[in-house]
């Protein structure tokens, strides 16, 4: 109908619709168009570029967003910190060049310049408080679901927020431990005599890699002790790391295969780390009202 259209116009319009050449707008070259430019954007890049690593699943990494199960507000928010685009101090100084804006150091600690990865991961006086929180509802999802895996626990199972673990859980085939140091969860198979060393961290996107690797590391030596002590046939260390922002390492995926709970799990960790991030930023600017950024700062998004 367009090209018919098109093609009896003979200028009874000034456009002279006859004359153009037709270029409809392609939708795959589109996309590739906005993802180039996208990843040409310094600061707003970066995510794009993290999602891209090797060790990185990227289809896990944005499940959050196929499922679309939080708020659009939430969602946005989340978007912006993983953009970048969240005015910290160091945001304001460097980015919006704000002339009023006397240091970039953390409003919490003052002792690092208040980058976003700051926020979610780094500060040292949010460790005891905001990150615990995150980390220990992580724990309680994987805690829960091997309770309810060997039958040390029935019933009807808790949301994750609502859930606690009790220190030791006990069968005659399985045990369960909570930790109040690393690791977090021991998980003994008596009858197997296997032993199962769980330690969850919630690291920035960019030190996922890292964090997989030190915890493998840091349990060696003991996993050695425990075989001998213990008398055990084998001890699995099983880290389970993910991003603050949700981001899935290829890692978390096996290492739930590893516990043989359903791998799907780690949607509702992602879940947990993105709405405890979300909070945990949201109440750190609000401590000084003016950073809570506009609408106009995130115009890029559209
Ligand atoms: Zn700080």
């Amino acid at each position: 109908m367009h090209l018919a259209s098109v093609d009896s116009d003979d200028h009874y319009t000034p456009l002279n619709l006859k004359n153009k050449s037709l270029e409809f707008p392609n939708k795959q070259k589109h996309e590739i168009d906005k993802i180039a430019a996208w990843r040409r954007k310094e600061l707003h890049g970066r995510h794009l570029h993290d999602l891209e690593q090797p060790h990185v699943d990227l289809k896990a990494s944005n499940k959050w967003l196929k499922l679309g199960a939080l708020f659009p507000e939430t969602e946005g928010f989340m978007i912006a910190i993983q953009d970048q685009i969240i005015n910290t101090r160091n945001y304001k100084k460097y980015i919006l060049k704000d002339p009023h804006l006397i240091t970039d150091k953390c409003r919490k600690c003052n002792r690092q310049s208040e980058t976003i990865q700051h926020i979610t991961s780094a500060c040292p006086n949010l460790t005891q408080t905001d990150y615990t929180h995150r980390h220990n509802q992580i724990c309680n999802i994987i805690h829960q679901k091997l309770a309810f895996k060997y039958q040390l626990l029935t019933g009807k199972p808790l949301p994750y927020y609502q859930y606690t673990p009790k220190p030791v859980l006990e069968s005659s085939s399985h045990k369960i431990t909570v930790h109040n140091n690393r690791p977090d969860i021991t998980l003994i198979d008596k009858q197997n005599k296997l032993v199962y060393m769980i330690d969850v961290a919630v690291p920035n996107t960019h030190n996922l890699h890292k964090t997989i690797t030190e915890k493998i590391h840091k349990y060696t030596e003991l996993k050695e002790e425990i075989v001998k002590i213990w008398q055990m046939d084998k001890v699995h260390i099983v880290p389970l790391v993910l991003s603050s922002t949700g981001v899935i390492p290829r890692h978390l995926l096996s290492a739930l295969r590893n516990l043989d709970i359903p791998e799907s799990t780690y949607m509702t960790m992602q879940k947990a780390a993105i709405l405890n991030t979300c909070r945990i930023v949201r109440r750190f600017l609000q401590d000084d009202t003016s950073s809570i950024p506009n609408s106009g700062n995130v115009t890029h998004l559209a």
